[in-house]
């Protein structure tokens, strides 16, 4: 079995001097990577955007694309006349990876489509997101019949959506990685402030240039123990390519072995606990190299290849994180 993949650029979502733009893609040379198979993405149906998102917003946000192109919000976030019908092929393509992965006719798959979806809360657009991408993945899965569903985010901002569509499905684990202090502000560890969200909604904000070092004691201490402890069936990878420290809108030190080291823990816990069930959706990443170099990276991973050698190491010395590792795992009640 190969690993599949689903290309949706969405050529015509774009904005004058907007950062979430086709060209981010325009470095992946998707034909010059082993092991990897596209399959075709229908889009989502309105009933499946509707598990995640209310019926208000849906409409309201296709009123608002047909008049466009416009800005939304303050991130910026925007739309064009073609936004709605992307943003259902974006969501389209996660599901069908999803589907492409529980049929057995995959191994695994990486979901490579635009607009992206974590910010996108149930009741709004926002943060260059329409639709949550992640979250009707996810709703997908559990409708064919899975128990538990986990999203781990490793983009740099905090996938506020993602955690407003979770917060009070039992069913639904969320883990988030991202740079404290930067947009859209939320992700805190206090965020899951009863037992029920406590080992299940998993925030771990970090100090810019946590590099590879810091990720992969994340990965042990934090990570390894929310997959052990929630026991998913399937994991969902919101991979956001902005955790690079070259990236224009932050700065939180992975380089391309990072986000390879991290993508090949990531395959092995699903192999792990959810019988190799793994798929990536990408959401950030605002250097056309980097995002080229780590969805390689990822690729690599998912299809067992050797990742690639780039000379993209972080310049900067990491800063200490173990405290708040020690806080996050007392706090979830993590001991593995
Ligand atoms: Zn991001």
């Amino acid at each position: 079995m190969t690993t599949a993949y689903t290309h949706i650029p969405s050529p015509n979502h774009r904005f004058p001097d907007h950062p979430e733009r086709p060209e981010r893609l325009d470095a992946l040379r998707l034909e010059q990577v082993a092991g990897i198979e596209q399959i075709p993405a229908a889009p989502a149906s309105l009933e499946q955007v509707a598990r995640v998102h209310h019926p208000r917003m849906i409409e309201q946000l296709e009123a608002v694309c047909l008049q466009g192109p416009g800005v939304i919000d303050y991130a910026p976030t925007y739309v064009t006349p073609t936004s709605f019908a992307d943003a259902l092929n974006a969501a389209g393509a996660a599901i069908s990876a999803v589907r492409a992965v529980l049929d057995g006719s995959a191994r695994n798959a990486f979901s490579i489509a635009r607009p992206p979806g974590h910010h996108a809360e149930p009741g709004r657009a926002m943060g260059f997101c329409l639709f949550n991408n992640a979250a009707i993945a996810a709703q997908e899965a559990l409708a064919l019949g899975l128990k538990r569903v986990a999203v781990i985010d490793f983009d740099v901002h905090h996938g506020n959506g993602t955690q407003a569509a979770f917060a009070d499905d039992p069913r639904c684990g969320y883990l988030s990685t991202h740079q404290q202090g930067i947009y859209p502000g939320t992700g805190w560890l206090e965020e899951a402030d009863s037992a029920d969200k406590r080992g299940r909604i998993v925030n771990l904000p970090l100090p810019a240039h946590t590099g590879n070092n810091g990720f992969e004691r994340i990965l042990s201490q934090v990570i390894t123990p929310f997959v052990h402890t929630f026991r998913p069936d399937l994991l969902i990878i919101s991979a956001g390519y902005d955790a690079h420290w070259r990236d224009p809108l932050a700065s939180l030190g992975l380089s391309t072995a990072g986000f390879a080291l991290l993508s090949q823990r990531l395959v092995e816990l699903a192999a792990e606990i959810c019988r190799g069930r793994i798929i990536f959706l990408l959401e950030g990443g605002y250097h056309p190299d980097n995002v080229a170099n780590g969805i390689r990276a990822s690729l690599a991973a998912l299809s067992g290849h050797p990742a690639p050698e780039i000379a993209d190491t972080c310049p900067y010395n990491e800063p200490e994180i173990e405290a708040r590792l020690a806080r996050t795992r007392e706090w979830h009640g993590f001991t593995g």
